[in-house]
């Protein structure tokens, strides 16, 4: 056999430099033009094989170059000469090289040990759905789709996901299975286990079990089973289940429900744990059939999902964030409606503030407020959060309502001394750690409603002392005219009494003069408005007091700091 192509070497202006992935078949290498910088990803075979596969092996590279997708990576040239170099006569494949290393390597992060964060999850969703589809309407299933098998590109403004290793192990005849899928079985429909005829609905289990995985952090059914126990298990699980595991006492539980921890909003946990359910049936022929869409309505379906716009609701006196989808034409109106519906805050009671401090107001349609939530815009992570005020209450003490544990922190808690395996204990601590990731995290967004509410305050604060400066100097001003007419009607009482002397006299003319002088003292409320004066000047020391209040660790602290590995 000839020697594999070695992680060192110069082709041209081509040097070898890195291995980045050695598979069943093939080993793949990141070479750089020294000249251009490019850099390409080069896979060859790193094995004979058998003239059935040596044709397919050739067949692949051949749809791979026929194909062009965003989301599925993308065949190159092979340098001029490489061929040469690979001292085996099976064709090189040359790929665009994606940085972001294989979804594999994201998933065993720490801190994506109970599943990616929401947005992820969604741009995932979307690049896969969107490669699947476009493979499926080039007749090609993919087979094989797994987390190794998806790569990661940086763009202009956000992560690119695509798919990798096209059918090379493509027919899945008893020589494949035990060659390239040692060890990866857990992606694979039951019917290609069984050696079944099969269709595209193959590709829709190892995506909903993939989703599934990014979701939660791991496998949906019994990851660490053999494969004839799990088929016979896992058989069992009912059309609606989504999930079979072992619980902490060993006992295997199934589920129809997205377990907890994970890192969706309800709205959209509920939405894809239906959708889940569509893409995990057992039998192929019912997978990926949507109640609305019909057979492979999966896709639409999942559309519908990527395509909400959720509103964010944090109630600053519970700590609870509520989740609102909005329609098109929704008035704010009608969300309030909602909200007064889950909190009990009337409508007209409601202060929804902006996290810069803007209330929000009626006139404007809902979704207005929402920058126009697009999966391509990277900044978008946490648009559409409100913080809910009542403008009932005068102090907010603390009814904060914090989330349940997961199951398996409760039974620690319980029984601290309980014996658990090593998988077990990976997972639980997984799910602590992830627990205080989110109460450190929680913490901070009921932060940053308290800065709204300061800036807010701070907002209203301003327009009261302008209000209270135009006041003072009118007062001034209104202070100055009345003097003056005091003074003037004085001089006239004086002149009127003189003339009294000579028998001139006017009742009517001194009545008239009373009531100017009496209405002109009714007129100078000057200690009112000193009075408002000196509280406007009180509240400012209050609000300076305010903004001097200990909020807690400031971003940056050691809570932020929590360690990742
Ligand atoms: P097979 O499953 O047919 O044996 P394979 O698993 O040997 O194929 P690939 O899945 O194509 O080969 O690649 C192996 C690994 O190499 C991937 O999991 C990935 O980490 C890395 N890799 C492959 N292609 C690229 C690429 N274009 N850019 C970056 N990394 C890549
Ligand atoms: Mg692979």
């Amino acid at each position: 056999m000839a020697p594999p192509l070695q992680p060192q070497g110069s082709c041209g202006p081509w040097e070898m430099r890195e291995r980045l992935g050695t598979g069943g078949f093939g080993n793949v290498l990141r070479w750089q033009n020294q000249e251009s910088g490019e850099e390409i990803a080069i896979k060859q075979c790193r094995q004979e094989l058998s003239p059935r596969n040596r044709e397919r092996w050739c067949l692949e590279i051949q749809i791979m170059k026929r194909l062009n997708h965003p989301n599925v990576v993308a065949a190159r040239d092979v340098p001029e000469g490489m061929q040469n170099l690979a001292l085996n006569d099976l064709p090189l494949l040359a790929m665009e090289y994606c940085q972001g290393g294989d979804l594999r390597r994201h998933l065993n992060q720490l801190e994506n040990c109970c599943g990616l964060r929401e947005r992820a999850i969604l741009i995932l969703l979307s690049d896969i759905a969107s490669a699947l589809r476009y493979l499926h309407e080039n007749r090609i299933i993919h087979r094989d789709l797994k987390p190794e098998n998806i790569v990661l590109q940086q763009g202009k403004e956000r992560l690119i996901h695509k798919i990798i290793d096209l059918g090379y192990a493509k027919e899945l005849d008893q020589g494949s299975l035990c060659t390239s899928f040692v060890g990866t079985l857990q992606y694979l429909a039951p019917e290609l286990l069984e050696q079944q005829k099969y269709t595209v609905t193959v590709d829709y289990w190892s995506f909903g079990t993939l989703a599934f995985e990014c979701i939660t952090g791991f496998r949906p059914f019994l990851p660490s089973w053999q494969p004839v126990q799990w088929h016979a298990k896992v058989r069992q699980k009912s059309e609606l289940d989504i999930v079979v595991y072992e619980d902490l006492s060993g006992e295997v539980k199934f589920s129809s429900k997205l377990p907890h921890p994970n890192n969706l909003n309800c709205v959209l946990a509920e939405r894809l744990e239906k959708w889940l359910q569509l893409m995990l049936q057992w039998h192929a022929r019912q997978r990926g059939t949507d109640p609305t869409y019909g057979p492979n309505g999966c896709f639409k379906a999942l559309d519908d999902i990527l395509n909400l716009k959720l509103v964010h609701i944090l109630d600053m006196v519970t700590g609870t964030v509520h989740v609102y989808p909005l329609a098109e034409d929704e008035t704010l109106q009608s969300v309030k409606a909602k909200i007064q519906a889950d909190t009990g805050i009337p409508e007209q009671d409601q202060e929804l503030l902006q996290e810069g401090g803007l209330a929000l107001i009626s006139e404007k349609p809902a979704i207005q407020y929402l920058a126009d939530i697009k999966l391509n815009d990277a900044t978008v992570a946490d648009t559409g959060l409100f913080f809910l005020f009542d403008n009932r209450k005068v102090t907010y003490r603390p009814q904060i309502s914090p989330r349940p544990h997961p199951e398996s922190i409760n039974s620690i808690l319980q029984d601290p001394k309980k014996n658990l395996s090593f998988l077990q204990l990976r997972k639980v601590w997984g799910q602590v750690w992830h627990t205080i990731r989110r109460l450190n995290e929680d913490f901070h967004q009921l932060q940053h409603g308290q800065r709204a509410a300061m800036r807010n305050l701070l907002r209203h604060n301003s327009t009261l002392s302008k209000m209270k400066n135009t006041m003072a100097s009118l007062s001034q001003q209104l202070k100055a005219k009345l003097d003056f007419f005091r003074a003037s009607i004085q001089i006239d009482l004086e002149k009127y009494n003189e003339q009294t002397e000579f028998g001139i006299t006017s009742e009517k003319l001194l009545l008239a003069w009373k009531e100017m002088e009496q209405t002109v003292e009714l007129c100078g409320r000057e200690e009112e408005v000193e009075q408002l004066v000196k509280k406007t000047m009180a509240l400012q020391t209050d609000i300076v007091d305010l903004q001097r209040i200990p909020q807690g660790p400031k971003q940056g602290s050691s809570l932020d700091a929590l360690p990742k590995d």
